[in-house]
């Protein structure tokens, strides 16, 4: 298996050089006192929740304590499986109390969509820093509320970006960055996977404010973000509905272009209607990196102009971005792009899809 000391070797010289890297490989070292990690209680012990967690069993800089749940049998599950004392366990009626608790210093929340908002504000209220999950809301104007709210607070406000910690995602960036891509051209992002159970509530707009789009075409989205390292100007896009009763409220298949500064084009597709759709491909003058899978939990595999890539897949992505996360946190070390402004940039082209589709596939201004 390969080590993270073969990921930083293969870094050479350049994580010297490499600020943003160091701040994504923290100290392997030994394991802080719990009073200098990042003590964090998760919001909605769903399945996101649990992989978080297990993930967060081999985080050195970060610390699961506890959680928010409307399911008391789940403090009993929870506390058990994962090791948590009952005290840092809260109802999302009495969520307020988290303020009296001093061995609570984070909140993740991992709630549906729709409520994001509600709890990042509660949190930011109570002086936690908050996490939250991607989409980080369901309109620009709810993003928005929730950075000036932990702004306001003097929290800090990150999104569960957990790519941008992510080895192969990083040499991505480190390739573009430096300039070995060349200008960039071209990207192409797909991302999605054959929706189950219709009574799910991704399917219900109320709580998912939007279908794949929201769910996994943001990957798409942030990817040719991070591929250009510039912010679409418009997009065009349309959505395909094959199965109108099952997707009733929210979009189904939706296939779309965003055009950037400096003339590139990203070519971007997300569904929930089938499988093994998963790539970000970025083309440059100089080279090119594929990601394929590019989105999901991995392992994530690809190759550049140069052959095929090999970084370290050994530890979950959720152990690295929790790990990552605490350092910025508790270490100052500089964060890539997963601020509350980066959810929000990815909000406002999610906006602009839905304003395209809703207009027969005009261009919109981003
Ligand atoms: P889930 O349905 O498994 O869990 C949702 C949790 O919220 C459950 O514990 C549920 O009991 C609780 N909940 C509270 N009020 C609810 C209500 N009114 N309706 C439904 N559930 C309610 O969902 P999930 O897959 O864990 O997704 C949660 C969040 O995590 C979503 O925002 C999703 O986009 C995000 N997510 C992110 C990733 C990633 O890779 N970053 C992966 C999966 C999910």
């Amino acid at each position: 298996m390969k080590s993270r000391r073969d990921f930083l070797l293969k870094l050479g010289g350049s994580a010297l050089t490499l600020p943003i890297v160091s701040a994504l490989t923290p100290a392997e070292a030994a394991t802080p006192p719990a009073d200098k990690q990042l003590r964090v209680a998760l919001v909605g012990l769903g399945s996101y929740a649990d992989r978080v967690a297990t993930a967060m069993k081999d985080c050195k800089l970060a610390k699961l304590v506890g959680g928010v749940t409307g399911t008391p049998e789940k403090i009993d599950k929870w506390s058990g499986k994962f090791g948590l004392d009952k005290a840092n366990f809260y109802d999302y009626k009495d969520f307020e109390k988290i303020k009296e608790n001093p061995n609570i210093d984070a909140v993740y929340i991992t709630l549906p969509n729709s409520m994001h908002h509600e709890y990042t504000l509660r949190a930011a209220k109570m002086g936690k820093h908050v996490i939250c999950e991607k989409p980080m809301s369901v309109s620009v104007k709810e993003a928005q509320e929730m950075i000036a709210a932990c702004k306001k607070a003097n929290v800090k406000l990150y999104i569960g970006y957990r790519l941008h910690f992510e080895p192969y995602t990083r040499e991505l960036i480190r390739m573009r960055e430096s300039g070995e891509l060349g200008k960039i051209m071209h990207v192409n992002t797909y991302d999605g996977f054959k929706s189950g159970d219709p009574k799910q509530w991704r399917l219900k707009k109320a709580l998912a404010g939007g279908g794949a789009l929201m769910d996994v075409g943001i990957y798409c989205i942030n990817g040719a973000r991070y591929a250009t390292g510039e912010e679409p100007i418009w997009v065009s896009a349309e959505e395909a509905k094959t199965d109108p009763v099952k997707f009733k409220e929210v979009d189904e298949t939706v296939t779309w272009q965003m055009g950037f500064p400096s003339g590139a084009i990203a070519s971007c597709a997300t569904t929930y209607n089938f499988n093994n759709f998963e790539r970000l491909y970025v083309i440059g003058e100089k080279g090119f990196v594929e990601l394929g899978p590019a989105f999901g939990y991995g392992p994530i595999k690809g190759r550049t102009h140069k052959g095929e890539m090999s970084w370290d897949t050994s530890k979950m992505h959720q152990t690295w971005q929790m790990d990552g996360m605490a350092d910025c946190i508790l270490n100052g070390k500089p964060e890539p792009n997963i601020s509350g402004e980066e959810g929000l940039k990815d909000m406002k082209v999610i906006e602009a899809i839905y304003k395209s589709i809703a207009a027969g596939g005009k261009k919109i201004m981003v």
